[in-house]
């Protein structure tokens, strides 16, 4: 299989701010813009990301990933991942209960802050083979489709963020405090 990790695009270009078109044809376009998505996702480390939207590799369709992160029996510390493929996703519906949760992105580096978000959402949306899907979404996994469905917006977290965003050095010791408390 080739890989095809490619750049994604970093604040302050303004492709991330426009919103996105929905995708007309499921063709072949549409099938490469996924699996550079996945392969572009799945190449990023330090930091991981938990998802990425076509405006952050420079196109503007309405496709994104939202990755779940599930219980690893094998491993505790080790989550198993899942990439859940978004095409034109829509939230049908969003539960009134909201929680603020700590966000990042992979296009506005060293940057998380905390942010207000329904805890279960229902998405529809097109699959990676261009069918129907409905997907019930609750705690991180909800708060994943929400960012990514944003960005096919043109929004960024930082500008719901609660407060001043911090570095992820900052991040790691308030993470560490919650642990040991
Ligand atoms: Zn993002």
């Amino acid at each position: 299989m080739i890989m095809a990790v490619v750049p994604i695009v970093k604040i302050p270009d303004e492709i991330l701010n426009r919103k996105s078109e929905k995708v007309g044809k499921f063709d072949d376009e549409t099938k490469k813009l996924i699996n550079n998505l996945l392969d572009t996702l799945q190449a990023a480390k330090n930091p991981e990301g938990a998802g990425l939207a076509a405006p952050q590799v420079g196109i503007l369709k309405r496709v994104c990933i939202a990755r779940k992160f599930l219980p690893n029996p094998n491993n505790p510390n080790k989550p198993l991942i899942q990439d859940v493929v978004l095409v034109n996703p829509k939230i049908i519906s969003s539960s009134k209960e909201s929680e603020p949760g700590w966000e990042g992105c992979l296009s506005i580096p060293d940057a998380y802050g905390k942010v207000q978000r329904s805890k279960k959402v229902k998405v529809k949306a097109l699959n990676e083979e261009g069918e129907e899907v409905r997907i019930s979404a609750s705690g991180f996994f909800a708060r994943v489709i929400q960012h990514e469905i944003d960005h096919l917006e043109g929004i960024l977290f930082t500008s719901k963020v609660m407060g001043n965003t911090i570095t992820e050095k900052e991040l790691d010791k308030i993470l560490e405090k919650e642990k040991n408390s």
